[in-house]
């Protein structure tokens, strides 16, 4: 998600075209309202008709650059299956699944455990009528059949392993600025020409009382945190873990992350609303905190590229590399892009943290835990 931002004048979306008239007439929206219709919108919303994934789409995300990613997951969520008991029954639950390649991807690496693999039942949570038919085709000779579901709480009880690669990210956050008399939240307006513009509420928050210069930006990630509540509270009180791979940081902090992406480079987030990804940076110590606090231990967090190595993707690529020379090459530019350190490199943006029931042990690729 990594290159130039594009600088062409664009038409009007038909979802800009619909808040235009929705906010003439009511007036301003919150951003989280903003992002939630970018991305969610039944009609117009970004993920609800299309494939963003891959060279064609917008970005490329880690399991569609190579198999080994989705194989580790799948055996990280076999260890943690074991620490679990070995319940004869486990749901194994997909976040967001885009393609369905990550758990196609696992389930065949589950193989190597097979009583974990005959315990699996399939959950996919997903909203996009247009995604929720690629996973079918991707998974279609797995041997499992998933059951869809609009949200997590409607995935029955029971040991359950969660696994939410770029999912996090979606869940919109609202934003406020620090203005002298306190927090203003920020809102999606009209400009003086009828175009979307950024602008604030009339009156500060009064329930905000964190102190920070003046014209400091705050992202609150509500749904984030409501979400991690929710599935924390089931594996405290069902067993099971949760793995949660995005790009963020480690600590929170002040400034704007929400960001548009199109066609593999930056766009603004006003410019195309429904036909950009519309994200944000995830704050894993805001995240961290909700987990703790709904009685969830914490493993981790730590960067991709360490709990990739963690889990010994070297030795996986080598193990490739071995049974088809001929793909060597394409092998070892997956594994370097994957782990990749540099600051803007995936190894280092993606954050990988798990969330487990307190009385599970450290869980592979991660080296500490953190109690509630
Ligand atoms: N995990 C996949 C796809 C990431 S893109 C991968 O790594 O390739 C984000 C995914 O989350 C898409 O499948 C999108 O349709 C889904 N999604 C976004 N918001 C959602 C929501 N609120 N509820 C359920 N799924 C959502």
């Amino acid at each position: 998600m990594s290159t130039p931002t594009h600088d062409t004048p664009k038409p009007e979306t038909p979802l800009a075209r619909e808040m235009k008239a929705v906010i003439a007439a009511n007036g301003p929206i919150t951003v989280e309202l903003y992002m939630a219709l970018c991305l969610g919108h039944p009609r117009h919303g970004y993920y609800m008709t299309r494939d963003p994934l891959g060279l064609a789409g917008d970005f490329v995300t880690a399991p569609e650059i190579s198999q080994m990613f989705g194989e580790l997951i799948g055996l990280w969520a076999a260890e943690a299956w074991r620490h679990l008991g070995e319940p004869s029954r486990v749901r194994l639950v997909e976040l967001g699944p885009g393609r369905g390649t990550l758990m196609k991807d696992a389930l065949r690496a589950a193989r190597a455990l097979p009583a974990f693999h005959a315990a699996i039942e399939v959950h996919l949570v997903e909203t996009s009528p247009v995604l929720r038919g690629l996973q079918a085709a991707t998974l279609e000779h797995s041997g499992f059949a998933p059951e869809w579901h609009d949200a997590f709480a409607q995935v029955p009880d029971g040991p359950t392993i969660v696994i939410a690669n770029e999912f996090f990210d979606c869940l919109p956050v609202r934003q406020y600025v620090r203005g002298r008399e306190g927090w203003f939240e920020r809102l999606v307006g009209l400009d003086a020409k009828g175009e979307l513009a950024f602008g604030l509420a009339p009156a500060p928050e009064p329930a905000l009382k964190r102190d920070a210069p003046e014209g400091a930006l705050m992202e609150f990630p509500a749904s984030q945190i409501i979400a991690m509540r929710e599935i924390t509270e089931r594996i405290a009180h069902d067993g099971g873990a949760l793995l949660v791979v995005d790009y963020g940081h480690l600590r929170t902090g002040y400034g704007e992350t929400l960001q548009a992406v199109r066609d593999h480079g930056y766009t603004g987030v006003l410019d195309a609303p429904g036909e950009a990804d519309v994200t944000v940076h995830v704050d894993f110590a805001a995240l961290a905190q909700a987990a703790r606090m709904a009685g969830g231990a914490v493993h981790g967090p730590t960067t991709q590229g360490e709990f990739l190595l963690n889990l010994g993707i070297r030795e996986r690529a080598a193990a490739l590399r071995e049974g088809a020379p001929d793909k060597a090459a394409s092998i070892d530019t997956a594994l370097a892009r994957l782990i990749d350190m540099e600051t803007r490199g995936m190894g280092q943006l993606f954050k990988v943290m798990a969330v487990a029931h307190p009385a599970m042990p450290l869980l592979p690729g991660f080296d500490r835990r953190h109690d509630p």
